[in-house]
């Protein structure tokens, strides 16, 4: 995929696309193994029954075909047209039904009429179909075959997991679902843009590790993190992704905290933006940063989103197709979370190495030579960095209370720091740490290559 190409990313979303996930199963499996082809991601396998802080490994779903077939044999609702006709995690069923029987396990959206709604029920054993109220309403009174050739049964839970070695063992996490079946927006997008940002990143030289994790919701987070717990305190910054696809703004929704670093740098990128943003505090809704974010957990992750989950009319149903995703969204979403890597990369606290009253410029050829006007970005770059540069304020900090472009900041700060103006606090909590971030896979998992 070329690097953060909107058209690349969209590809891969299509590619995606037919292929039935859930939280376990062969989908995530094939998933992985195409997103493989982009980044050498370590696939692990976690047992079916492992407990999991609160929770249990669950069995492994995998389902081949499934039917509602009328009285001529003709399928009216078919698996293989779409896989969202199936409640993920349907015990297997061969019955002949009555209407006002098979109507007790059909679920549809009657607010949105033409669609067929998704559902999931993981953790209740039961069977269902999804169609569109407008199909329901066309049905008669009479009896019907149903069909889910699916398995429930012991397995693994799957997820992929990619890290990229940069020169501290700090590291910035970044974590999006893959259990989603045939929506394109809520998951499908999240997926192409974490992946083509690990791609970008695998070939940079840079100042933080940085892990992407590709994982089931809910179960996988809470899996993961039950299985790195002891490691946790090496994240420093993190956000889930997810519906960055649609033609909305973008969002971005605050880690517990709030306050934390990785909020205020998204904060300042999307204020930079020029365009229109939301920015939502945290709450215990959502996506998995909902588990990044318990009171046990507590990292400071947020959520990277354009129009958040449940407030696009087509959100969980099959209008989340290929036609809602856009690839200049794609695209702009790449490019916003590669802003925050760079001012998460640079944003170090500077000393002021000529603090009393302020330096004379024209000495450090900084100084543009025509006075009078109004000051350019740059020059108020340079004062605002010596102004702030106390060892307490951050670039980031600067360039937020400025309200200046982070490429203008950082071109001034390398002339300061050229200049000998300025000096990077030399933060012990920056410097490399011991030990190689490698696997983290505790041991009841299997790790492989995809
Ligand atoms: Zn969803």
């Amino acid at each position: 995929m070329a690097s953060q190409g909107g058209s690349a990313m969209f590809d891969l979303v299509a590619e995606l696309y037919p292929i039935c996930r859930s939280i376990t199963g062969r989908g995530v499996r094939e998933t992985l193994r195409a997103l493989s082809r982009f980044v050498p991601l370590t696939v692990v396998e976690v047992p079916s029954g492992l407990e999991v802080f609160d929770w249990t490994v669950p069995l492994e779903w995998n389902i081949r075909d499934a039917y509602i077939k009328d009285r001529s044999g003709t399928r009216i609702v078919d698996f293989n047209r779409s896989n969202l006709h199936v409640v993920s995690y349907s015990l297997p069923i061969r019955r002949t039904v009555g209407l006002a029987e098979l109507k007790t396990h059909l679920h549809t959206d009657p607010l949105s009429r033409g669609s067929i709604p998704y559902r999931t029920s993981y953790y209740a054993p039961t069977w269902g179909f999804c169609l569109s109220q407008d199909q329901l309403d066309g049905m008669h009174d009479d009896e019907y075959e149903v069909c889910i050739d699916s398995t429930l049964s012991p397995g693994h839970l799957t997820y992929g997991e990619f890290l990229i070695k940069g020169r501290s063992s700090q590291e910035v996490l970044i974590s999006t679902h893959i259990c989603h079946p045939s929506l394109a927006n809520d998951n499908l997008s999240g997926i192409a843009v974490a992946t083509a940002v690990a791609q970008r990143l695998s070939e940079m030289d840079l100042r933080y590790s940085y892990r992407f994790l590709f994982i089931p919701g809910t179960i996988g987070s809470i899996t993961w993190l039950a299985l790195n717990h002891a490691r946790l305190d090496r994240i420093k910054h993190g956000f889930v992704m997810s519906c960055v696809g649609d033609g909305g703004a973008p969002t971005y929704k605050q880690s517990r905290g709030g306050e934390a670093e990785i909020d205020r740098a998204w904060a300042y990128v999307l204020g930079q933006g020029g365009g229109e943003f939301r920015l939502r505090p945290f709450s215990p809704y959502g996506y998995d940063e909902r588990q990044f974010c318990s009171p046990g957990i507590n990292l400071p992750v947020g959520c990277f989103m354009r129009t958040p989950h449940g407030e696009f009319a087509e959100y969980h149903t099959s209008g989340d197709d290929l036609g809602f995703v856009r690839p200049a969204s794609l695209r702009d979403s790449a490019l916003k979370v590669m802003s925050v890597i760079d001012v998460l990369e640079n944003n170090l606290a500077y000393v002021n190495q000529k603090p009393f009253c302020e330096p004379r410029l024209g000495k450090y050829d900084l100084y543009e030579n025509v006075g009078g006007g109004n000051a350019s970005d740059y020059r108020m770059a340079l004062l605002w960095l010596l102004n702030m540069s106390d060892g307490a304020h951050s670039v980031l900090d600067i360039a937020s209370r400025a309200g200046l472009p982070w490429e203008t900041v950082k071109a001034a700060l390398r002339s300061l720091e050229a200049a000998g103006l300025l000096r990077a606090v030399d933060a012990p909590a920056l410097a490399a740490g011991a030990g190689a971030p490698g696997s983290w896979s505790a041991s009841p998992v299997t790790v492989t290559s995809a």
